[in-house]
């Protein structure tokens, strides 16, 4: 390799090779002072495009290396000199960031990358190799190439790299219809200047809704007008948990719907444990809401069922918005609620397209890639999870709109609909 790469009669002996010498550099791609004019760095703000390179990273996660050998008993040859990393330093490194936790990710894509870490990786001294390249030719850079130690750290980087052109990718396109080609080129010649690229449209989400109520509940109790008539909950607390309660019961039922014919003692005894400590919450919450609103108490009577006692997950919460219309409730906590509940539909819109988006991926990645019975089996057991959380978040979008329609009328409120549309089932 030495020879070949020129460097095999170095009068400084081969120890003096460079990183990355001996490796072939990309001939079509721009390399400084090879091909390209030398004045390349000083080019027009127009024209800097044309010595921009492109790279993209790749990885495989089935490229195993048995745990076998040590670098004592059969050292590597070549210290870093072509397409692998030097090892020590990239040790280092990795020793360095060994506790960073990868940033799951959310593109249906890259399924892959999130399974990395999942996967057995008992006994290997590598889990696959990950690599750089040239987008174009996809020659490798010089030391481009490294060993996934357990799959994790050369992917968080080439997770942030592929999640930034992603994004940008998005961006570009959503973008490119609507902005005016003055502010492109502005932006391009001086990036201090506005971008026109970036998206500026805030979306809610129900933390950011809690943290504002909680916001407003502070400085009414600096001005000492709070009237909460429980110590330690607030009335946006008691709304909020009690959403988070609705979820938790939906999602109980999904599993227990999912559960099969045949389930296994475990597993009854962990959806039971679980329903006990459900129960237990909305018993709590239950007890506290009657301070804020005591007119549940009537309505809670009436529901009663004689006979079997309700289950865990359809027990009736009595949130503002289901009694709004039958019995008085103050206000504020109908307010509390909508403010909540518009951030809720939102989520569960996002969701619904994230998961809608993974199960045309699946469908399309099992039936180009999968092969083989396991497989087969593993990738069906992956799309009817998908689908369930498709009918979970549909289902609780549904809820949501449900709640804002009964609470619109009382609250004055208008126009919502426009956005937050009727969901039909052709709509999925
Ligand atoms: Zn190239």
């Amino acid at each position: 390799m030495l020879k070949h790469a020129g460097c095999g009669h170095n009068p400084s002996s081969i120890v003096s090779t460079r990183e990355g010498q001996c490796a072939l550099l990309c001939p079509a791609c721009p390399q400084p002072g090879k091909n390209l004019p030398t004045d390349w760095h000083c080019a027009a703000p127009e024209k800097r495009w044309l010595y921009a390179k492109f790279v993209a990273l790749d990885a495989n996660f089935h490229l195993h290396c048995k745990n076998v050998s040590s670098d004592q008993v059969d050292p590597g040859l070549s210290k870093g000199w072509s397409y692998f990393v030097e090892e020590t330093s990239y040790e280092v490194f990795i020793e360095e960031h060994k506790y960073d936790t990868q940033e799951r990710s959310t593109c249906s894509g890259h399924n892959a990358v999130n399974m990395a870490d999942s996967k057995k990786s008992h006994g290997l001294a590598t889990t696959g190799v990950g690599a750089v390249g040239c987008a174009r030719h996809n020659l490798k850079l010089p030391c481009g190439t490294g060993d996934l130690q357990k799959g994790r750290l050369t992917l968080r980087k080439l997770i942030e790299a592929m999640k930034a052109s992603m994004e940008h990718d998005t961006k570009l396109r959503e973008l490119k219809a609507c902005i005016e080609m003055p502010m492109i080129t502005k932006w391009e010649c001086d990036n201090s200047k506005c971008n026109p690229y970036e998206i500026r449209v805030a979306t809610i989400t129900q933390a950011s809704v809690q943290l504002e109520l909680a916001r407003a509940e502070a400085s009414e109790l600096q001005a000492r007008n709070d009237v909460s008539p429980h110590p330690e909950v607030s009335a946006s607390t008691l709304i909020s948990s009690g959403l988070e309660l609705e979820e938790q019961q939906r999602l109980l039922k999904t599993d227990i719907s999912s559960l099969g014919s045949h389930p296994t003692d475990n597993q009854l005894a962990k959806l039971q444990e679980r329903t006990n400590a459900l129960k237990r919450c909305i018993d709590n919450w239950q007890s506290i809401q009657l301070l804020f609103m005591p007119s549940v108490a009537r309505l809670r009577d009436k529901d009663v069922q004689p006979g079997e006692p309700a289950k865990v997950e359809e027990m009736k919460l009595f949130l503002p918005s289901e009694f709004c219309d039958q019995a008085s409730c103050p206000n504020k906590l109908c307010e509390h609620e909508w403010k909540l509940r518009e951030a809720q539909a939102h989520e569960a819109l996002r969701d619904l397209r994230h998961f809608l988006c993974l199960h045309t991926h699946l469908y399309k990645f099992k039936d180009t890639n999968v092969c083989g019975q396991v497989a087969n089996t593993h990738a069906r057991t992956t799309i009817s999870q998908t689908d369930r959380k498709v009918s979970t978040a549909t289902e609780k979008y549904r809820v949501t709109r449900a709640a804002l329609f009964s609470l619109s009328p009382l609250l004055g409120k208008e126009g919502w609909e426009d956005t937050l549309q009727l969901l039909k089932t052709e709509d999925i």
